[in-house]
């Protein structure tokens, strides 16, 4: 059912770069084969799953939205495709996204945009829009993203869909093709708070592969879901993140909620993180020059694309040829902005203060979390955005992660729940809580109460 309907909607909505209609339908099959037989199989076995482009699939190529991996087919999956795998999930199609998922609307692909379900001339989100589109027009049940500063929450929001980016180290970024490593955390993006735990619990655990991932033992997620109960929750509401430069729709939607929890009897408190006024600076330094270090290794001699200049040339010729060709502008600008960010005699300036900022925003959380057990937020400062608006303007693209990037830089799992169609425009809304590290069943807590 679910390729079929990609088959009848995908062409105007772009959410996949690659399906694979007989693979899917062979390994359903074989899942239903085994439940026949009478294996006892988890909950989630035979459900259909789409997988962000930015995720290594052995089956199927891989390209992170970048014409420098067109045609790859990775050799080895993430550990996040062997745990789906071996659980019976069935991968249908790798979805559309930002190249190297740097951006926030998907219209940074290589490939061409991902259109948003809701209104096809509008943005899916970014970088994740395939993997949001995906699950909000029904083409999949379930969807895997990454967010390095909002990129699956963001899209979320923009598409009436639900996604949570994990406690960094709770996922393995094992086979996770790395945008800023010290930020990257894979996730679930589906249509209920349920199925995104279910998601969860599968994917998430202590992966040798990843020397950050945390080997603690995690509570069922789906669990959190089930006995979801916010009394006496301390709910904090974070002051720079309510008001000045938020649509009046998602505020209204956003407050609304509010109201629903307070009912069901969770005590909202005002929180005041002072530093995030320095949060998209910092991140927007932090984040490049961590990407212009990851994307060393596409030199045209190890992966994909190699374009040889005319009439030859030496070993540094064929790899800056094969760069000019092979990253889009918005890869560019990041690997140059990154780049001088490290460099010496700006490194002190630059990239320190914005760790140091880091620290700052780290702190702010620390002393936050004493007041509430979780914070809250609208997700993004407005609901999804024409096609075109913003792609002249990287600046005004970057200011729309002000309210996703914090959590990134923290560390801290976050959730993007939706909470209805903005007044003024009908377009989704979606609310986002935060909590401590290591606490991401809070979050399912919190939103299995909404819903
Ligand atoms: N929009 C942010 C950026 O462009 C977030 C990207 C992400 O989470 N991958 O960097």
């Amino acid at each position: 059912a679910h390729l079929d309907r990609i088959a009848a909607v995908d062409g105007e909505v772009h959410a996949f770069l690659h399906t694979a209609p007989d693979l899917s339908l062979a390994t359903a099959a074989a899942i239903d084969q085994r439940r026949a037989a009478g294996e006892s199989l988890h909950p989630l076995a035979g459900v259909p799953i789409a997988i962000k482009d930015v995720i290594v699939t052995n089956d199927m190529p891989t390209t992170s939205g970048s014409r420098i991996l067109e045609g790859w087919i990775p050799p080895y999956d993430a550990t996040v495709m062997t745990k789906l795998r071996a659980a019976g999930l069935v991968p249908i199609g790798k979805t559309n996204m930002d190249e190297f998922a740097m951006g926030s609307s998907t219209e940074h692909s290589a490939y061409g945009p991902t259109h948003n379900p809701w209104d096809l001339e509008r943005i899916p989100g970014g970088s994740g829009g395939g993997s949001a589109a995906a699950v909000a027009s029904f083409e999949a049940p379930l969807a895997l993203g990454s967010d390095t500063g909002g990129s699956i929450r963001q899209p979320a929001h923009v598409t009436g869909t639900v996604g949570v980016k994990p406690t960094y180290g709770g996922v393995s970024r094992y086979g996770a093709i790395a945008l800023a490593s010290s930020l990257d955390q894979i996730g679930p993006v589906s249509r209920t708070v349920l199925d995104s735990a279910l998601l969860h619990d599968v994917i998430g655990g202590h992966d040798p592969r990843d020397s950050t991932s945390l080997t603690d033992e995690w509570p069922s997620m789906a669990d959190a879901v089930r006995r979801a109960d916010v009394k006496g929750l301390r709910i904090g509401v974070i002051s720079q993140l309510d008001g000045q430069g938020f649509q009046t729709g998602v505020l209204e939607r956003f407050r609304e909620a509010l109201d629903v929890l307070a009912a069901a009897g969770a005590e909202i408190v005002d929180v005041s993180l002072p530093s995030l006024e320095y949060a998209i600076a910092a991140y927007y330094l932090i984040m490049p020059a961590e990407a212009s270090s990851n994307l060393a290794k596409f030199d045209s001699v190890r992966f994909g694309l190699r374009v040889n200049p005319p009439g030859g040339g030496t070993v540094e010729d064929v790899m800056s040829a094969t760069r000019e060709v092979g990253f889009g502008a918005e890869a560019k600008r990041r690997i140059i902005l990154g780049t001088y960010a490290l460099s010496a005699g700006y490194y002190d300036a630059y990239y320190g203060s914005a760790q140091k900022v880091r620290t700052l925003v780290q702190r702010d959380f620390e002393a936050a979390f004493g007041q509430a057990d979780v914070l809250v937020s609208p997700t993004a400062p407005t609901t999804a955005f024409k096609l075109g608006q913003n792609t002249g303007d990287p600046m005004a693209m970057y200011l729309n992660d002000i309210a996703t990037i914090p959590a990134n830089l923290a560390g801290i799992p976050g959730i993007s729940v939706p909470v209805g169609l903005a007044r003024e425009d009908g377009l989704p809304v979606g609310i986002q809580f935060l909590a401590p590290a290591r606490h991401d069943a809070r979050l399912y807590n919190v939103g299995g109460a909404l819903e």
